[in-house]
């Protein structure tokens, strides 16, 4: 049994996280549950279900073998109503395509797959969508169908794999500080210049600075939407993914930590930098950092997507699905945009010509 559907005990609809409750909801009876309530329901599930792992849920390499076998799409089976349910190979929680019901795959998420933590969604869809068009309506020359209801039934909410990583990191900075002062001195004007050896060193413990597993998913549109707070993180607990979709991992630790250590690097820099004052120029800076205590973690972390297709392009956008930071790139309509211009340049030679006719 690989997929699991979470149902009212009441009436047996669907029930899925509400992120205004805080709680398992169901939409048919309107009942509420809370998640220790969930879990005690679904202990056996649960168990069973990560008991009988897929089999290619085992390690990175074997499950990269078996996608090129099979296409990279695997087949299920909906409890709900027996539909096949093709989900992508990276998938973890999708939605029946018949039946619209939640499906979580739960052999996906076993095993070397199985995160640590979630942070639960905190915002909702409409919150999610109502943001946007704020966010819109401070933009001018967006395509006029961009925020179209057609486009904004789109946005759908993704539990994104992220590597957390933390560490102690030791870092020393070294480099010479000038100081410059000059005079006149007759015919000549003197300049001198000291040099000062300038050292600093710090101790930063970094926690949990996060990096996005999911090859498909933009690595920058994910640090655009930074933070979160790890302060409602929780052990992970499958129960979470109804509703929603959800990827698993398909890029290692040891493939983002390079990435990662980049960020603490540039992070204890900033740091030492800024202790370093009352010079005219620096020169010879050096920064070494040693890392020592390094763990990762490996979470799901919630954004609510939304991708626009125009002109042959596709623009992202990602909303922080915790605090609400939006971050993407809007599409710019010529038409708009010609016709801004065109208007400008007829304002212009409005001006032009009546300020010549008051020259004349
Ligand atoms: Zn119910
Ligand atoms: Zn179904």
């Amino acid at each position: 049994m690989n997929t699991v559907q979470y149902k009212c005990p009441y009436c047996g609809g669907e029930l899925t996280f509400k992120p205004e409750e805080k709680k398992f909801g169901c939409d048919y009876c309107d009942s509420f549950f809370t998640e220790e309530e969930v879990a005690r329901l679904y202990e056996e599930t649960n168990k069973q279900a990560e008991a009988n792992a897929d089999p290619d849920a085992q390690t990175l390499a074997d499950e990269n073998d078996y996608s090129d076998f099979e296409n990279g799409t695997r087949l299920y089976e909906c409890n709900s109503c027996g539909a096949q349910i093709i989900a992508e190979e990276t998938s973890a929680a999708t939605f029946c395509y018949y039946c619209h019901n939640p499906v979580v795959l739960a052999g996906r998420l076993t095993g070397a797959y199985r995160p640590n933590y979630v942070i639960p969604f905190g915002i909702t869809r409409d919150k999610a969508v109502a943001d946007f068009k704020k966010w819109c309506s401070k933009r001018w020359f967006l395509p006029s169908d961009f925020k179209s209801e057609q486009q904004l039934e789109k946005m759908s909410g993704v539990y994104v794999p992220f590597w957390l990583t933390s560490c102690d990191a030791d870092a020393h900075l070294s480099c010479i500080g000038e100081k410059r002062r000059s005079w006149t001195s007759g015919d000549y004007r003197i300049t001198e210049t000291s040099e000062f050896a300038v050292k600093r060193s710090g101790h930063f413990p970094f926690g949990r600075v996060p990096a996005d597993g999911a090859k498909k998913i933009d690595d920058a549109l994910m640090n655009a939407i930074e933070p979160y707070n790890y302060k409602e993180i929780r052990d992970f607990s499958m129960q979470y993914l109804s509703g929603f979709l959800a990827e698993k991992y398909d890029v290692a630790w040891e493939d983002v930590v390079g990435q990662t250590k980049g960020r603490i690097h540039q992070g204890c820099k900033d740091k030492l930098r800024s202790t370093v004052s009352g010079y005219d120029g620096i020169k010879a800076e050096q920064l070494n950092v040693n890392y020592s205590n390094m763990k990762k973690e490996y979470a799901l972390l919630p954004v609510w997507f939304m991708n626009y297709h125009h002109k042959g392009k596709t623009y992202s956008f990602a909303v922080n699905a915790q605090t609400g930071k939006l971050a993407g790139t809007p599409p710019l309509s010529m038409p708009k945009l010609l016709g801004f211009c065109g208007g400008l340049l007829v304002v212009l030679a409005i001006v032009i010509t009546l300020i010549g006719g008051a020259l004349l």
